[in-house]
């Protein structure tokens, strides 16, 4: 997919500093802050509560979120597509929220089931889809 963007946005787990990370960093990066490095899976970092709402304010990008729990079997489904949608969307920041024994998190964010896919736009949330999708509905849903 045709893009000019050149970056993405992961929070640091280690320090919870926001990075912005050029595309062609992506394999090897370190946070600015602590040097820890920042793990990505193809484009897709992982968030937590403590840093997922930095995350969207600071993001000058079109955000989705993927709220998931390891124990969540239809996730370990969709894992692999979130990924490889990343790859194919470089105009957007993939990020992957563990929401694992985060129950007062999930209340606020009001996450009815999993996997919980989060569009946000300029901070904001612009739409919200429950369940897996295929490739077409994934792709619909990101546009
Ligand atoms: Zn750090």
């Amino acid at each position: 997919m045709e893009s000019n963007n050149d970056h993405t946005f992961a929070a640091c787990l280690k320090c919870h500093a926001i990075n912005r990370v050029l595309h062609q960093y992506v394999p090897q990066a370190v946070c600015f802050n602590c040097q820890s490095p920042i793990k990505f899976k193809k484009l897709v970092s992982e968030s937590t509560e403590r840093n997922f709402k930095d995350l969207v304010q600071t993001s000058d990008l079109v955000l989705i979120a993927y709220f998931s729990t390891p124990s969540c079997m239809a996730c370990k489904i969709f894992n692999s597509q979130f990924e490889k949608a990343s790859i194919e969307n470089l105009n957007l920041v993939f990020t992957k929220v563990n929401i694992q024994g985060e129950d007062p998190f999930a209340a606020f964010m009001e996450i009815k089931a999993y996997p919980c896919l989060i569009l946000f736009k300029n901070g904001f949330e612009e739409k919200r889809h429950y369940g897996i999708m295929n490739d077409l509905s994934l792709k619909e849903f990101i546009q």
